[in-house]
């Protein structure tokens, strides 16, 4: 075990199986055996450190739900393949440009753990064709070719499984195309794989600025201090780090754990960017929570913490994400305007008796 903290051995000592799995989980013969049911139809893999933050006997530990395949995935049956129809907004393979200016393009199709509720369950885990380097570099050409987009998502699966090399190639054919201004990753791998965030792979990402990092953690049991040493290399080569978290039914679906999960976050130095409503894909159904979950956790949250503390509540779409909220706006006249606060107290800000105080705004105000 002594090579635990390299992250080569982790991917090559994943968890792929019941037998392994059994040394860090108890499981019943009845599990075992939906998860190999299961297994056949969705892959799954645990790094032996994500494996290492599960509850041996808590078969609801949050850390066991979002990786250990469950007899569930197969059981439902609404969802969809591609609800995002990622597919169909593609002009260069592993290219998606849904938005005017910017693009995510997918890079690998290898994860360190295998999420069940992933949105791309359709191919991870697959060796796909989209992700060689002639259909990376095909997608780079693209970008090359549109001088529209500023800004370049490089996402997967997970980019970071990727080698040191390969990424470097990818940087330096994006940062030769003049309009490209920002680079972002997304990766799972400082919650499911910190090892991975080696200092050498710190130094060659920041010769590339600006380059910024979204990651995913969506449990408090997840911000140990392997990940928030992963988090702190980051910070220190310049990559602001932001997450998205997943709304998911019976993990993170209630004010205390997504209380302590945003401001642990904030300890590391994590920015809440993004928190999704689970997309309807197909073997995630036990995860779906309705609207209204997510509409009032930001009700519980906004006013009653940091507010950088709080994430944007998305619905992601074929149109692009949307950020939903309750209307804190009740009323909007052209003099004036309700309002409501986190508490639920009104107030009436009058617009004109503004516009009218011209005379005693300075100068430069007028
Ligand atoms: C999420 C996403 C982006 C980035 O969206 P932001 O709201 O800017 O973070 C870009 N392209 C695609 C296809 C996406 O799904
Ligand atoms: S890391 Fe991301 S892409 Fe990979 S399985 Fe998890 S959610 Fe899906």
């Amino acid at each position: 075990m002594e090579l635990i903290d390299d992250w080569q051995w982790q991917m090559a000592n994943r968890i792929t199986d019941v037998a392994a799995l059994s040394q860090y989980v108890d499981l019943t013969e009845a599990e075992a055996s939906e998860i190999n049911t299961v297994g056949s139809k969705f892959r799954w893999a645990i790094t032996p450190y994500y494996a290492s933050l599960m509850d041996r006997r808590n078969v609801n530990c949050p850390i066991r739900k979002q990786a250990i395949p469950s007899i569930l995935e197969l059981r439902c049956f609404r969802g969809l393949q591609d609800p995002l129809h990622e597919e169909t907004q593609s002009p260069a393979p592993g290219l998606i440009h849904r938005y005017p200016d910017r693009v995510a393009l997918t890079v690998s199709s290898v994860c360190a753990v295998y999420c069940r509720h992933c949105t791309r369950k359709r191919f991870v885990g697959q060796p796909v064709p989209r992700t060689t380097w002639s259909a990376v570099s095909a997608g780079i050409e693209y970008i090359r070719q549109t001088e529209a987009i500023r800004d370049v998502l490089i996402t997967g699966g997970d980019p970071f499984i990727l080698p040191d090399e390969r990424l470097e190639r990818i940087l330096k054919e994006l940062r030769s195309i003049d309009h490209v201004e920002i680079i972002r990753f997304g990766t799972r791998t400082p919650c499911t794989m910190p090892q991975r965030i080696t200092t050498k792979l710190c130094d060659m990402l920041a010769k590339y600025h600006p380059v910024w990092v979204n990651t995913h953690f969506n449990h408090p049991r997840e911000l140990t201090e392997e990940a928030a040493q992963a988090v702190d290399r980051l910070l220190r080569a310049g990559i602001p780090v932001g997450n998205q978290s997943v709304l998911l039914r019976g993990i993170n679906d209630d004010i205390d754990t997504m209380k302590k999960l945003l401001h642990g976050l904030l300890k590391m130095r994590v920015r809440p960017y993004y928190l999704y409503q689970c997309d309807p894909v197909i073997g995630t159904e036990h995860f779906w929570t309705p609207l209204e979950t997510g509409l009032d956790l930001i009700d519980q949250l906004q006013g009653y913490t940091t507010g950088f503390a709080v994430p944007q509540f998305i619905v992601d779409s074929p149109i692009g994400k949307i950020p939903v909220s309750r209307s804190r706006l009740l009323e909007l006249t052209e003099d004036h305007a309700v309002l409501r606060n986190y508490e639920g107290k009104t107030i009436t800000i009058s617009y004109p008796m503004q516009l009218h105080s011209h005379s005693i705004l300075p100068a430069a105000c007028q």
